[in-house]
This record gives C-alpha cells, sequence and structure tokens, in this order.
C-alpha cells in the first residue's frame, strides 16, 4: 500500500551552492547529508511538514542524476512515495504492466529500501517507491 509523498527529488549541480536557497526557501536546515555510492549520488534531506525535499547530486559521470543534468536543467527530478511493503508493491505493479527499473529493493539513502519505476509506464514521472528499513 502506498502510504504518502515520502520526498520529491530534485536534481542540483552542485549541494554546496543550492542547499542555502532550498534552506532560505524553507525556512529549515538540512538535517541529513548522504553519499550512495552505488547510485553515484550525494543527497542533503530538508523536512517539509510530513514530507521532505531530497537534493541529488552527481559524484560520476555515469549516474542517472549526470545524464539528467546533462541535458540542460536542474530541478525536478522524481516523486518517492512511501510504502509499507516495498516487496509486495514491485510485484502489485509488475503484475499491473509497470515497467521497473529495479527488480527488487536496494539499499536507498536515509535509510531506506528503494526501487525505481520505468517512466516510459508513468507518462514520463520517475517513480521511486521506498519504504522505512526496520532498525
Ligand atoms: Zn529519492
Amino acid at each position: 500500500m502506498i502510504k504518502k509523498i515520502e520526498h520529491l527529488g530534485i536534481a542540483v549541480n552542485s549541494i554546496d551552492e543550492s542547499l542555502k536557497i532550498y534552506e532560505d526557501l524553507l525556512g529549515k536546515d538540512c538535517y541529513k547529508e548522504e553519499e550512495v555510492i552505488s547510485e553515484g549520488v550525494k543527497t542533503a534531506f530538508i523536512h517539509v511538514g510530513d514530507s521532505k525535499i531530497e537534493l541529488l547530486e552527481a559524484t560520476n559521470k555515469d549516474s542517472a542524476i549526470a545524464k539528467f543534468l546533462e541535458k540542460g536543467r536542474q530541478g525536478f527530478h522524481h516523486v518517492a512515495f512511501e510504502v509499507d511493503d516495498i516487496d509486495a508493491e514491485l510485484i502489485r505493479l509488475k503484475d499491473l504492466g509497470f515497467r521497473l527499473i529495479h527488480e527488487s529493493a536496494k539499499e536507498g539513502a536515509d535509510n531506506k529500501r528503494i526501487a525505481f519505476l520505468h517512466p516510459k509506464s508513468t507518462e514520463g514521472l520517475l517513480v521511486e517507491l521506498c519504504q522505512e528499513k526496520s532498525t
């Protein structure tokens, strides 16, 4: 079951340069910066009510964020929905005909298991599913 919008992912050229803009905009400080080596990104999170903004900076030229930024636009990149059971959601969506980028959940930032859907099956919207890892 999809529970809520967990965060919006925003691609930026440089977290160092962009973070203050988003902190000023939202009136809040970043609560976590984290590198996800497997995805080739650095992330920074700011709370927005019950949700979050995730800034994403590429750490290598092969990362999905680097390829997105090559098209010359910083800004909105993906929406992340929090789910209660990511494995069950991936099966449910696959059965409905959605294309998956990740067939099974993987480690993400901010203590999450994550998986992305292919934007070809969501009319261009990049969708991430995420589930808090039990500690
Ligand atoms: Zn994300």
